[in-house]
């Protein structure tokens, strides 16, 4: 049985006075029955992980990045190292999200280089794959997710069991159109195959966590699914009330 895991991004949303309240009503409202099934965590923006780390230590909940820079460090104006989002004790990084994928060009390979940064400096790397609109209509789906996954897996090699993998179909992500439960799975289930050819035991145990409007009143059948492990939430992370009925619902 592979545990659930429930992940807020927040994309570049917040403030530290908002920040404040959604973090205290997320912790006030975690109870251990939700712990005990699902692992749980919020991906801030860079500058608020001292914020997350002081409100969210000692609790059940973990933090993490949105993305990472896949160089070590040096002359990089802008650019946050894997090693810094260690210091602030991130437990998982987000990368190769869509919105980096569309907005800043970012491909497979640099993102498996991301991934990589990622585990050398002992945390979890998140990795969203998942196709356009356009790229569903014309069928493409298996091949392009696949694609994504497959450069990230040639660089991870056997250090594939420590990955986490969420789909995150384009034209779900912020829209309120979800996939039906049934298409999800479809998709998990391809890429919990792609997993099994490249490590069959790994396989068993990456949480592949589906990403796109993901809602309270949608939650429990998609994480009903057998291949859908959790969920990367957007819009409902940002009210303590609906990411807490997502991760009940986990
Ligand atoms: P959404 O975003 O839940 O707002 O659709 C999900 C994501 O982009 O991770």
């Amino acid at each position: 049985m592979r545990r659930k895991l429930v992940v807020g991004n927040w994309k570049m949303n917040g403030n530290r006075a908002a920040n404040a309240s959604l973090l205290a009503g997320i912790v006030a409202g975690v109870n251990a029955a939700d712990t005990t099934n699902a692992a749980c965590a919020v991906c801030a923006p860079a500058p608020y992980l001292a914020q997350c780390q002081d409100g969210l230590a000692g609790s059940a909940l973990a933090w993490g990045a949105q993305d990472v820079s896949a160089q070590p460090g040096g002359a990089f104006t802008g650019e946050v190292s894997a090693a810094m989002l260690a210091d602030f004790a991130c437990a998982y990084v987000i990368v190769g999200h869509s919105e980096r994928r569309a907005y800043h060009a970012e491909s497979s390979e640099l993102v498996a280089k991301k991934a990589v940064a990622v585990l050398d400096a002992g945390m979890t790397p998140i990795v969203c794959v998942g196709e356009t609109l356009a790229e569903r209509d014309a069928g493409q789906t298996v091949a392009v997710v696949s694609g994504q996954l497959g450069a990230v897996l040639d660089l991870v090699g056997e250090r594939v069991a420590q990955i986490v993998v969420a789909y995150e179909p384009v034209w779900a992500i912020g829209t309120g159109k979800t996939a039906t439960p049934a298409m999800a799975q479809e998709v998990h289930a391809q890429l919990r195959a792609q997993l099994m050819a490249k490590n069959a035991v790994a396989a068993e145990t990456v949480q592949i966590l589906y990403g796109g409007s993901m809602k309270p009143d949608n939650a429990l059948e998609l994480m009903a699914q057998p291949d859908i492990d959790g969920g990367l939430i957007g819009g409902a992370a940002l009210k303590a009330a609906d990411f807490l009925a997502i991760l009940h619902a986990a």
